[in-house]
């Protein structure tokens, strides 16, 4: 029964998530007005407007101007029911879950508007900081969050070496391979997670990066300068250490 509410709850969120990535970009409130077809600009009724199953019934068109719906409002929402369900499968009915959906989500706008616009929002990032810091003063959380001064110190860490990539990159290169959203970014999973999890996060985002390019490169496609978000594999790195942090730890210690 809780599970048919996570899912619900996730659904919806998902769909939140949506507007946001829609919006943010753009610079329109998130609150303001109702959805609306970016196409011919009529209001979405609320029963057009379920997360999943409208998509579905409506054939991933809109109803009045039968325009194709992106398939990205459909996943979104996938992906979050999953983020919802598999945090509260691994976390149960706690504070921590709730602070991890939090984030998620956050994660989940992060990645499309990397991926779409190639920024990464600092009103996102800078959120996900304080949260981070501020949450590391209870004691009663998981014990994967540090204490706040090993967030204070992940946080600056996580900074720090990406603006030192993005330094040498620029020094050896003549150009700049990273944003400093990426450093934001990671400032923020260090608050989260504290320094020990920044050289794990690195590690398997750089792994899942070029695991991810390695297609496109054999194809000779993308060359290896041509410009790819990190944020998203920072993102995907960071949940798989989440999800898999105690065997990390247990193969290290
Ligand atoms: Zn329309």
């Amino acid at each position: 029964m809780d599970f048919i509410f996570v899912i619900v709850f996730g659904g919806l969120w998902g769909s939140f998530a949506n507007v946001c990535i829609y919006r943010f970009p753009n610079n329109k409130g998130v609150v303001s007005g109702r959805s609306f077809c970016p196409n011919c600009k009529i209001k979405i009724n609320w029963y057009d407007n379920i997360p999943l199953i409208s998509y579905l019934v409506l054939g991933g068109k809109c109803r009045n101007c039968k325009k194709k719906i992106s398939i990205q409002y459909f996943i979104v929402e996938t992906l979050s029911i999953i983020l919802f369900t598999s945090i509260y499968y691994k976390f149960g009915a706690s504070l921590t879950t709730l602070y991890l959906i939090i984030l998620s989500l956050s994660f989940l706008i992060i990645f499309f508007i990397d991926l779409k616009h190639f920024i990464i929002p600092n009103i996102l990032t800078f959120s996900l900081m304080i949260i981070g810091f501020i949450k590391s003063f209870d004691p009663n959380l998981n014990s994967m969050f540090p204490n706040y001064i090993n967030s204070l110190i992940g946080g600056i860490f996580g900074y720090g070496i990406i603006w030192l990539i993005i330094f040498i990159y620029k020094t050896i290169r003549k150009k700049e391979g990273m944003g400093l959203g990426d450093a934001k970014l990671l400032s923020a999973i260090g608050f989260w997670f504290g320094w020990v999890s920044i050289p794990f996060v690195i590690f398997l985002s750089s792994i899942i990066a070029l695991l991810s390019v390695i297609p496109s490169l054999l194809k000779n496609s993308k060359s290896m300068s041509s410009q790819i978000p990190f944020g998203p594999y920072i993102i995907i790195g960071t949940l798989v250490y989440l999800f898999f942090e105690n065997s990390f730890k247990s193969l290290l210690f």
